[in-house]
């Protein structure tokens, strides 16, 4: 450790962001290089609504991700109950599992 509590103080994430974010919008890389770095931006912009997120957000997330029809994987937490078999099956996919399409 050299003297400070941070080992990485904010301004070199920042400029470190800053330069991931030129790179994924810059034209003089091909394709797979811009998606290289907007990955990595994706990957550190989900981390943060995560740690910004409430204990009752971050709750009702875990609840969420629970939520999801197991025939077309699908999330079932925002379908209105009466298109419901269970919280993991949409009534339109039971009856396709059914044959009454
Ligand atoms: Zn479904």
């Amino acid at each position: 450790m050299s003297g400070g509590i941070t080992r990485i103080a904010p301004e070199s994430i920042i400029s470190e962001l800053s330069n991931w974010s030129l790179e994924a919008g810059s034209g003089y890389n091909d394709g797979w290089t811009r998606q290289h770095y907007q990955n990595q931006l994706d990957r550190i912009f989900s981390h943060i609504d995560k740690m910004r997120m409430s204990k009752e957000e971050r709750e009702i997330a875990e609840e969420k991700a629970k939520w999801v029809c197991t025939e077309c994987e699908k999330s079932t937490f925002e379908t209105d109950h009466d298109y419901l078999v269970s919280p993991t099956m949409h009534l339109g996919c039971q009856l396709k599992l059914d044959g009454n399409d």
